[in-house]
């Protein structure tokens, strides 16, 4: 690893939490009644505090963003973590909430309004002009994405030109798709597509193929992409021709299926079946990083796709950074008081 970049005493977890702003159409009236967060972005907050049946919820995280925080406000407090992965460390992003929260929004931004671009664009470019600036040393990157979707505990490649075999549910044979992790950390798919990319529009066409990939029509996508994780992977490998110092980092950005409860769903057959798969994959996920923020014995990563996954990207000095998005409409109040005890408990 090159730097030591952002080493913090209390770990390597942090859990940012983002209050998105009501929508036209929302009902505003009892909002300040039931959520309470810092009043400006100047004084970037930490404590948050909801109420509930006359009854009062405060959570405290490392940072909280209000509504009117910008998507490069965000950017800014996240740019170090890119700059670790460029450094050699394995770095995961996740963005927790229920559906409308605003994960996609945070995760990649509004399409067609540059000011409004997400996490996974501007951490490209970020990569790409970190990747120039750094030539005039001797530095070398190679740049590899994949992307995938983890539906009901079943991967799907998102990158993949075979539109059947990116859908299919069924007749995936057992070894397609298999995670394996080598002795040094590196994780391998099988037969998973890996582009090496040298662009960040290069990476954009791949994102825009990725999101048809996801589904078909318009409506079916929100339907699908809700209930299944998008991780998108890049492994970022450096060499200095100079000194001969090599490092090897992987930024992982994940927009996770939403967190409402099977109750609210009023799910049944498949829908209970993927509503159970999500319930199980989240839990697990939150069961993963409670136990490395507690520096546990055992880590429960096989319990879940997902955490194993991202397994060696999760554990030893590896950066991990969880958005819990909350809406503030006082119709979602119990799902934001779930959203942030999930949050609080891992934090
Ligand atoms: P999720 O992915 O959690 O289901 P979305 O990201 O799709 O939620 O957000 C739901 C809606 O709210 C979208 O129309 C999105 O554009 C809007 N939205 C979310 N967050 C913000 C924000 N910070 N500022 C403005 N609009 C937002
Ligand atoms: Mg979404």
């Amino acid at each position: 690893k090159l730097h030591n970049t952002i080493q913090e005493l209390k770990g390597n977890i942090r859990v940012f939490c983002r209050v998105r702003p009501l929508l036209t159409g929302e009902n505003s009236s009892e909002e300040a009644k039931t959520i309470s967060y810092p009043t400006s972005l100047e004084a970037l907050g930490r404590g948050i505090d909801l109420m509930q049946n006359g009854q009062k919820h405060c959570f405290t995280f490392d940072k909280v963003f209000v509504p009117n925080a910008s998507q490069e406000d965000i950017f800014v407090e996240i740019s170090q973590l890119v700059q670790s992965a460029l450094d050699g460390y394995k770095v995961c992003i996740f963005a927790y909430g229920q559906t409308g929260s605003g994960k996609t929004y945070t995760m990649m931004g509004r399409p067609g309004n540059p000011e409004e671009k997400g996490l996974i664009p501007r951490c490209l470019e970020q990569i790409f002009q970190t990747r120039q600036s750094l030539r005039s040393q001797g530095w070398k990157y190679e740049l590899q994405v994949s992307m995938l979707e983890i539906y009901n505990e079943t991967i799907r490649d998102l990158l993949s030109t075979n539109k059947e075999a990116v859908r299919a549910d069924n007749g995936v044979s057992p070894q397609k798709y298999a995670i394996k992790h080598d002795a040094s950390g590196n994780t391998h798919v099988v037969e998973l597509t890996v582009v090496d990319v040298r662009s960040s529009r290069e990476v954009s066409f791949l994102l825009d193929h990725a999101a048809r990939n996801r589904s078909v029509g318009k409506t079916a996508m929100n339907e699908q992409s809700s209930r299944s994780h998008f991780v998108f992977t890049l492994r970022i490998t450096g060499f200095n021709e100079s000194t001969e110092q090599q490092v090897q980092g992987v930024l992982n950005l994940i927009d996770l299926a939403g967190s409402e409860r099977l109750s609210k769903s009023g799910s049944t057959g498949d829908r209970l079946k993927e509503t159970q798969a999500i319930n199980k994959s989240l839990s697990s996920l939150g069961d993963v990083i409670f136990a490395l923020a507690k520096k546990e014995d055992h880590v429960p990563f096989r319990n879940s796709k997902l955490t194993y996954l991202l397994q060696p990207c999760l554990g030893g000095d590896s950066k991990t950074l969880m958005f819990v998005n909350i809406t503030p409409e006082p119709s979602s109040t119990g799902e934001s008081l779930c959203s942030l005890r999930f949050a609080a408990r891992v934090n």
